[in-house]
């Protein structure tokens, strides 16, 4: 398993001109494979490389190659169709020929236009807790005057014992959505008014700067806009960990990829549109992951039309946030009833990792057939 933790470094005027530099080299790529449609890395290669370091001769031969790179996916990504302009300073992205890092003793190595940098950094509870792990590869940045790495650490995935896990009563259920945030299986709701009032608010002292074309509004925006996404981020840190400490092992989601299909949208009206239910799913991934439990993703189609206590299915079996089954006239709240057919499109596929598996896999593998 991979996390991503955020380590802030001093002020370092080599480091800041390698990423300037490094943008650069990206952006030449850029201009050049966008010009010949090209986006194959060995042909950029040829096109680029000495005249790349020609250009910025102090720029070290892995950071070339990653410019080169970076460049490559994103034009393959626009498909040749757009001119990308890269930012003054874009991320540095390394990997283990241009960054060493020591997190138990606070070392730092990177490869800048001015040779090897080696520095230190102040620690914190996070970096802490990922001490024993592997640092694998990172991104510098450098962002409002404040250079940081983002470093990516890696350790074996944990056991998980699926023989101990019992389909009906560990399997939970969740069911994602706008006036509830959440609701579980087992009745849990958890509503999203408070959200709703907090992401208002946001938005009105947004609309309100955003009128304002002066320095100082622009200033505030950008600091409530951070304001917001942490707000965010905490909450959704706050709801995981809390689904993830219940007694249940096993949770099941519905498919964001196939929610959206679903909904066409019309479900995340505009408050709640950039509430990240992405965000959720990854954080509940990691935490059930640290406690030896289970994500699954289904596929939502029907779960809001079918009755949970026959299986009967009718669109009109829901009115709003009310179900009531025309078939067998058993009632509840729609979210309640589509939860528990979440946690129903669940319980097969549990099952069915559990006869083609050992019963004791690793994570990885098992989130792998998940997907
Ligand atoms: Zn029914």
């Amino acid at each position: 398993m991979q996390r991503t933790i955020k380590i802030k470094l001093v002020e370092d005027n080599d480091l800041i001109e390698t990423i300037r530099i490094f943008s650069k080299a990206r952006q030449y790529v850029n201009d050049i494979g966008f010009k010949k449609k090209i986006f194959n890395k060995n042909k950029l290669n040829k096109l680029t490389y000495k005249k790349i370091k020609k250009l910025y001769p102090n720029l070290p031969t892995g950071l070339i190659q990653t410019a080169r790179d970076v460049a490559s996916e994103s034009i393959k990504r626009e498909k040749c169709k757009r001119h990308i302009k890269v930012k003054e300073f874009s991320s540095v992205r390394l990997d283990k020929r241009n960054l060493r890092v020591n997190l138990e003793h606070k070392l730092i190595s990177i490869s800048s236009v001015n040779g090897r940098k080696k520095i230190t950094f102040q620690t914190h509870r996070l970096i802490e807790k990922y001490k024993d792990w592997k640092p694998i590869a990172g991104m510098l940045c450098y962002k409002q005057k404040q250079l940081y790495l983002n470093l990516v650490v890696e350790k074996d995935s944990p056991q998980i014992n699926l023989g101990g896990i019992q389909v009906e009563e560990d399997i939970l259920g969740i069911d994602r959505g706008v006036n509830n945030i959440l609701v579980c299986s087992n009745n849990l709701f958890y509503n999203s008014k408070h959200l709703k009032k907090i992401k208002g608010k946001y938005q009105y002292l947004k609309a309100v700067l955003q009128k304002k074309d002066t320095k100082s509004a622009k200033h505030h925006l950008k600091l409530l806009s951070g304001k917001e996404t942490r707000f965010v981020s905490d909450t959704n840190h706050r709801l995981s960990k809390w689904i993830a400490n219940s007694d249940f092992k096993v949770f099941v989601l519905e498919n964001l990829k196939d929610m959206k299909h679903k909904n066409n949208g019309r479900r995340f009206n505009k408050r709640l549109g950039s509430w990240s239910f992405k965000q959720f799913e990854t954080y509940l991934k990691y935490k059930a992951e640290e406690r030896q439990k289970l994500v699954i993703s289904v596929n939502p189609k029907y779960t809001s039309q079918t009755c949970s206590h026959c299986g009967y299915k009718d669109k009109l079996n829901r009115k709003r946030s009310n179900f009531k089954c025309l078939q067998c006239r058993y009632e509840l709240h729609a979210d309640l009833n589509a939860s528990r057919n979440i946690a129903e499109l669940g319980k097969p596929i549990f099952s069915r990792l559990l006869v083609n598996q050992p019963i004791v896999v690793p994570m990885a593998t098992t989130s792998q057939l998940i997907h």
